[in-house]
């Protein structure tokens, strides 16, 4: 009884020593059969490294430090989810350069003609009406009438890269965003 209670004492200092995952004791074996891992100041099971997100294990080495818990690890795919934000049209994330139009984020792929689908290039500008994107020579030919439609010139061309994973951290690369 007397030697269990000292080693719960004595498990508070060495939390360190125990698995981010498990939370189970790292065994010298396991140190010495190169299972373990140091990750975000403490030491992993290598198996037990699992995304705080998609809960799946994390093995194409690409770990990042979540935004809901610094300690906590986060795959790529699901980190690129919940930092980068999402095109209005495909929801997918805008990671590299995106368009602002009428403060709705594109990306410079999806910002295409309603009419010929085409994407519209950032030098000949557009029409929006009812949420639709036309390219002027569409626009000209099929839609104008009366006049109302807004012409914009691509208010803002806008850098939605906040970074870019670079292999496993150390737990020393904090999510920075670059504006
Ligand atoms: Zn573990
Ligand atoms: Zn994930
Ligand atoms: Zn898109
Ligand atoms: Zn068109």
């Amino acid at each position: 009884m007397d030697q269990k209670k000292k080693m719960c004492s004595s498990e508070n200092k060495l939390e360190m020593l125990n698995c981010g995952g498990c939370k189970k004791r790292i065994l010298q074996k396991e140190v010495k059969a190169n299972l373990v891992v140091l990750l975000f100041n403490r030491f992993w099971h290598k198996d037990h490294i699992k995304c705080v997100y998609c809960k799946l294990p994390i093995s194409d080495g690409r770990i990042l430090r979540s935004k809901v818990d610094s300690s906590k690890p986060a795959c790529y795919a699901c980190h690129i989810q919940t930092t980068h934000p999402a095109c209005v049209v495909c929801y997918l994330p805008v990671i590299e350069r995106g368009l602002v139009a009428f403060d709705r984020l594109f990306h410079i792929d999806c910002f295409r003609c309603a009419i010929c689908n085409k994407t519209i290039p950032q030098r000949t500008g557009f029409y929006e009406r009812d949420l639709m994107l036309y390219d002027p020579s569409c626009y000209m030919l099929y839609i104008k009438d009366d006049g109302i439609d807004e012409f914009g010139i691509f208010p803002a061309v806008r850098s939605a890269l906040l970074d870019r994973p670079s292999g496993v951290t150390s737990g020393v690369n904090n999510d920075a965003s670059i504006d």
